[in-house]
């Protein structure tokens, strides 16, 4: 067993709180203090502790309950059968994992069976004959079994109990043993029949299921609240949570609440339905009864339907009336459910894979500053891992030192980490109530990480810069910018060749790349005659590079290679440009003040005359040659040889914009999608060009992740 330390025991008891806190604040006042899917990775994170530490679980653990002990506004009724939570999976892998897990269940099961007598194995093999569409096997291969696929509906779970076919009784779901009787509440939803649609009902049947309210009802109510000067509603699941367990019905029944019946319990071999032995049977079965039932389900056989289900949704789900946050995989065989049974909280033949949240909660190990190549000092919060999206999230940028300030950032920190734009993970904010209490702050460097030397912060920046211009992080980063595949596109100068350079000393400036010698090169570790010779000659040949890829090289804060294409149109030569003034740069079209200021005084550093004199003097292009309109012919760019289609909205872009933008970088855009399309770019409401990209596999981009390609937000 671990050892357990008292910072674990504290953090695990912080996390209990604050857990404890928020499941009160979202069950019983309907009115949620954090994300679901913060509290959810919180939740697993307690589990995962208790798990490591078992003497650290105590009876009232959030990891120990089904949802909050009933509030006492209403009559407090126990539940025949526990009404369970369900368990989450995040990603397909963990529900690979509860298949295993149920195989392992399952295997069991058959090690009992080979200990049954004759005739006892003859009535399981009966039995089993419903588990599998084999009916001479009594090998139950879970590989080979069905699956029911549901939408997970964000709502609240109601039992309701019919005798002889009329509604007596509905309950909330409460702590999963004691709910609340909300009957006359129930009675007021239009979809829940108060008597059965059939002429022989069983003498007693629970359904159950799930109310909610639809997104556009919801809307309305929070509308109505707002003009009476009401607190809104957080989210339709906590509306329609709190208007369940309201205590005038009037008011329930103008709240429009609906409601999808999802299984049912039948007090055993009292009627004809005992003899159903399926999920599926069971829901047709529900609909036959009245009951509401979502159209929207799916019976799989293998791990690539449920996956294929599940992204189905994730995609349509935008569309749907109602909020949904996720899939419900069940066990579709009625008997096999019953041998799997239940844990303590969950059912063990089901399992809610859920939706993968756009933010979760993670710890800050560390942070770390980089230097960039404009001198700028980024700090970054090195992560304990945490799968984001898809992705897994080791560092966030937290920005700059003002942002740092604003968040109070300690190490130790449990932050909330989004992926900005779905590209570049950052932090979001500080959960301080989890903060470790030997937790330090952490405060930005007063001297440059790489050349030790002061840092300055003016007044009206967010952003903290070393301005010493030798420091090896601007050099290195200016290297790398000036041979990338925008600039210069030096092919074999990557970052670990650019490293090496300005270690060595061989090379202080961009000019210096001009001047490199074989000789100088192969005195660098692991590089030989061939590969030196490839490189210098890679240079040489990076001479001929346009203008306006050399304006765009220069690295100029603001001007990314759009900035640099329109600048070369009005400036032709670099002796244009540097003697122009703020006024006359401003005047191009696309060019606000901010960036003629810092191109002004860019060419007004003595150190960058002196780099553009050296730059003419080895032969670096340094105007456009003929006319203006060879821009265009040059046919040179970031996106040369890439085809686009833009579908939707956009949220910035006008249409013609975003094609200006593609163009300009040598990219051509069409208007409809085929194999040889190789981005589409889509906005809100793409419509059937989004559907054919996705079935021919052609990659997405958001506006952003354009606007990143083309390096226009450098
Ligand atoms: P859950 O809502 O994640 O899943 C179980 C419930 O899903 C069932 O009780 C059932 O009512 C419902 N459900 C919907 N469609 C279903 C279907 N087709 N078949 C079966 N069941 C279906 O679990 P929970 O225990 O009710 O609550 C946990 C949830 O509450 C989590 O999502 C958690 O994030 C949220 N929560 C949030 C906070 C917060 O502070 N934001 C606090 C506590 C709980």
């Amino acid at each position: 067993m671990a050892k357990l330390t008292p910072e674990v025991e504290q953090y695990t008891q912080q996390l209990r709180e604050k857990l404890q806190e928020a499941g009160y604040a979202y069950y019983v006042l309907d009115n949620p203090v954090m994300e679901d899917a913060v509290y959810d990775r919180l939740l697993r994170e307690l589990q995962e502790l208790e798990t490591q530490y078992p003497q650290l679980i105590v009876p009232d653990s959030p990891t120990q309950r089904v949802g909050e002990k009933p509030a006492t506004k209403f009559v407090s009724v126990k539940h025949n059968i526990p009404l369970y939570s369900l368990e989450n999976a995040f990603n397909i892998q963990e529900l690979k994992s509860w298949q295993e897990r149920c195989q392992i269940q399952n295997s069991k099961f058959k090690i009992q069976n080979s200990d049954l007598s004759q005739s006892q194995k003859l009535e399981v093999k009966n039995q089993n004959s419903d588990l599998n569409n084999d009916s001479h096997s009594d090998e139950i291969n879970l590989a080979t079994l069905d699956y029911v696929c549901e939408l997970k509906i964000d709502g609240s779970a109601l039992a309701l109990t019919y005798e002889n076919g009329l509604l007596v009784r509905g309950a909330t779901r409460g702590d999963g043993i004691m709910g609340e009787d909300i009957t006359q509440n129930v009675k007021t939803i239009n979809s829940i029949p108060l008597k059965l649609k059939i002429d022989n009902p069983p003498p007693k049947v629970e359904v159950r299921g799930e109310a909610f309210l639809s997104i556009n009802v919801f809307e309305n109510i929070n509308a109505q609240r707002e003009k009476i000067g009401e607190t809104l509603f957080a989210n339709p699941r906590n509306a329609a949570a709190g208007t369940l367990r309201q205590l005038d019905s009037k008011i329930v029944a103008q709240r429009r609440l609906d409601f999808f019946a999802y299984t049912l319990y039948l007090e055993e071999n009292t009627s004809e339905f005992s003899q159903l032995s399926t999920q599926w049977e069971y829901l047709q079965l529900l609909q036959k009864l009245g009951f509401k039932v979502n159209p929207n389900r799916q019976l799989c056989s293998s791990l690539d339907e449920l996956e294929a289900y599940y992204q189905y949704w994730d995609k349509k789900r935008q569309n749907l009336p109602y909020l949904t946050d996720g899939v419900v995989v069940k066990i579709n065989s009625l008997p096999l459910q019953k041998k799997l049974g239940f844990t303590q909280k969950f059912p063990r033949w089901a399992i809610a894979l859920k939706y993968p949240a756009e933010e979760i909660p993670t710890i800050v190990q560390a942070v770390t500053v980089q230097v960039g190549r404009t001198g700028a000092l980024t700090p970054v919060a090195e992560l304990k891992p945490v799968q984001l999206a898809g992705t897994t999230v080791q560092r966030a940028s937290l920005h700059n030192s003002d942002r740092l300030a604003e968040l109070d950032l300690h190490i130790g920190d449990t932050v909330i980490v989004r992926k900005a734009g779905e590209i570049i993970p950052e932090v979001v904010r500080v959960l301080p109530e989890l903060r470790p209490k030997i937790a330090l702050r952490f405060q930005m460097p007063t001297h440059c990480p790489e050349c030790s030397q002061p840092v300055i912060k003016p007044r009206d920046e967010a952003v903290t810069r070393c301005i010493n211009t030798s420091c090896p992080a601007i050099l290195r980063g200016s290297l790398a910018h000036w041979a990338s595949r925008g600039a210069l596109d030096i092919n074999g100068l990557g970052e670990k060749l650019v490293q090496q350079l300005v270690n060595s000393c061989l090379v202080k400036s961009v000019a210096d790349l001009y001047n490199l010698t074989v000789e100088d090169l192969t005195t660098l570790e692991r590089m030989g005659k061939k590969s030196a010779s490839k490189l210098v000659e890679a240079i040489a040949t990076s001479k001929v590079q346009p203008w306006k890829r050399v304006l765009y090289g220069l690295g100029i804060r603001h001007v990314g290679s759009v900035n640099a294409e329109l600048l070369v149109q009005k400036f032709p030569t670099v002796a244009k440009l540097g003697q122009a003034k703020v006024s006359d740069i401003e005047a191009v079209y696309g060019i606000g003040p901010e960036i003629a200021q810092s191109v002004e005084q860019w060419f007004r550093v003595p150190a960058n005359q002196n780099l553009v004199e050296r730059l003419e003097t080895v032969g670096v292009t340094l105007e456009s040659k003929g006319s203006t309109s060879n821009l265009v012919e040059e046919q040179d760019g970031l996106l040369v040889g890439k085809t686009f289609v833009l579908t939707g909205t956009l949220p910035t872009l006008k249409r013609d914009e975003a094609k200006n933008l593609i163009q300009n970088s040598g990219g051509k855009v069409t208007s409809s999608v085929s194999s040889k399309t190789d981005f589409v770019v889509v906005g809100e409401d793409a419509g059937s060009k989004l559907e054919k990209a996705e079935k021919l596999g052609v990659k997405q981009l958001s506006e952003a992740e354009l606007l990143e390609m083309l390096e226009v937000r450098s």
